[in-house]
């Protein structure tokens, strides 16, 4: 059982925050940085910290191109499309740095990591590669740059969490942020690069996630999502009392925080999701009731050639423990990939009956796709033909497509509550915000602001968005 030792409210409230972009505007800059994310919500999260570093250092940030002294893409790796996406964009960069030589183009993140020198090598362009744990090293990197050299780091540590490092909100609305709370993983799930690009799994000082979102709430901020590759094997041990401190505990540690403040997370593992975590979300309002589970298949062979460690009997004994610990409208969510090695029609069928009996409300679905490296690529045979997985794919896409209708149609008729996000995208009449299982809602406006929660009557919807009006 836990031995945490649970914050008081005074202590949580004694939690001294600094302000969010103290060093946003400093008066000696170097060089002026614009930076573009890619990937996953972490590589985002990634490049605030980025961000804070550079400020620290005496950069400037722009969000201008042409102004721009060095670009640096945040890359991904997990899929090779993602890693063509950035060769066409370094390409695109090619006549900027015919006009401005001592343009520096950077790549971080995953392909960084995953190609280390040879990016340099393929792509001329590119002066600096970093990997995702070598970010403080970024000034000295952008140093031996201006001494005419190209830089590299992409060392992986077996420490490194950016615990002290203030992020600098760059795509923010104000109301909604990003908090790691965990880097790398060490599940080895066999189609995939992450463990090789991001490392071995480490959890972040309780303390300073919590003063990180203190920080956010002072900033009017009302929402944050914890991330982490796999959030439920968040294991942090207090060095000052050697008492573990897991991830119920902290889920509850941030909701105590203010009721005021939502708290999501993503993405959980279906093998280490526990009910203490179910049980602790049922226990405060303000912890969404919405959960990421990636299923990956939904045929027990399939699961098995791709290390996943569960079966489909135990995701679905996880299912039934959600709907029975949160209740039918808690929204979940799904990854699941067609075509992966050697996978049949019918095994293809069970994926598609998994999401039957389910009725997830949203997924993102891929097709497999071969990563040098990886366990499939060694010892498996990538032998599913492209058409194939593509028609896979748009079945899986299709009856999603539905499912998602279906939970939305569920909505229609209740009052929810809803935390106002911005101007909907069609009309600046009309408010979006989500509600509290995830899904968006669009509403007319009345006298709301942004940042505001506000209780709306569901009317309509569509696959995509739940419509209704203010009560
Ligand atoms: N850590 C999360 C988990 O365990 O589910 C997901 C991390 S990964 C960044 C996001 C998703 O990309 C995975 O859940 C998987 O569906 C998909 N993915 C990873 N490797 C892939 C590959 N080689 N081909 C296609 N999809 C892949
Ligand atoms: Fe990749 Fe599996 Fe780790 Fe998720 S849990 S990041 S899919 S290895």
């Amino acid at each position: 059982m836990q031995d945490l030792k649970v914050l008081t409210k005074q202590e949580v409230e004694g939690l001294d925050a600094p302000k969010i972009s103290e060093n946003f505007f400093h008066s000696d800059i170097q060089k002026k940085v614009y930076i573009e994310s890619y990937g996953c919500q972490m590589n985002f999260a990634d490049s605030e910290i980025v961000t804070s570093i550079l400020l620290e250092n005496g950069f400037g940030t722009t969000s201008s191109l042409q102004d721009a002294d060095a670009i640096l893409l945040n890359t991904c790796a997990i899929r090779d499309n993602a890693e063509q996406k950035i060769r066409n964009r370094l390409k695109s960069f090619n006549s900027l740095k015919k006009n401005k030589p001592e343009l520096t183009v950077g790549v971080l993140g995953c392909m960084a990591e995953r190609l280390k020198v040879k990016l340099i090598e393929e792509e001329k362009i590119v002066d600096l590669v970093a990997g995702p744990d070598s970010y403080r090293d970024l000034p000295r990197l952008m140093g031996e740059i201006e001494s005419g050299n190209k830089a590299i780091n992409v060392f992986l540590s077996k420490e490194e969490t950016y615990g002290n490092i203030e992020p600098v909100r760059l795509h923010s609305n104000g109301v909604t942020a990003f908090v790691s709370i965990m880097r790398g993983c060490n599940n080895m799930c066999s189609f995939c690069v992450v463990p090789f690009t991001r490392g071995r799994e480490r959890s972040r000082d309780l303390y300073s996630i919590l003063q990180e979102c203190k920080n956010l709430i002072q900033n009017g901020f009302k929402e944050v999502t914890l991330l982490g590759q796999n959030v439920d094997s968040y294991h942090w041990i207090n060095p000052e009392t050697n008492l573990v401190v897991t991830f119920a505990n902290l889920l509850e540690q941030v909701a105590l925080i203010s009721p005021e403040l939502r708290v999501r997370f993503s993405t959980s593992h279906p093998k280490d999701i526990t009910d203490e975590v179910l049980v602790t979300m049922s226990k405060y309002e303000n912890i969404c009731k919405n959960i990421h589970l990636p299923a990956q298949s939904g045929n027990n062979r399939i699961l098995e050639l791709m290390n996943r460690t569960y079966t489909r009997e135990w995701y679905l004994d996880r299912v039934d423990a959600i709907r029975r610990i949160l209740g039918e409208d808690c929204g979940i969510s799904h990854d699941l990939i067609a075509g992966f090695c050697t996978e049949t029609e019918e095994e293809h069928k069970d994926t598609l009956s998994l999401m039957d009996k389910v009725k997830y409300d949203f997924g993102y679905m891929f097709s497999y796709s071969e990563r040098p490296g990886t366990p499939a690529e060694k010892k498996l045979t990538d032998d599913i033909p492209e058409e194939v997985k593509k028609r896979r794919l748009a079945e899986i896409i299709d009856l999603q497509r539905k499912h998602s209708g279906f939970r939305n149609q569920m909505q229609i008729g209740k009052i929810q509550k809803v935390l106002v996000e911005g101007n909907s995208k069609k009309s600046k009449d009309q408010h979006f915000g989500k509600n509290d299982s995830g899904k968006v809602v669009v509403f007319d406006k009345k006298n709301e602001k942004v940042g505001d929660y506000v209780m709306v009557k569901i009317i309509n919807c569509s696959t995509g968005t739940l419509f209704g009006e203010l009560v």
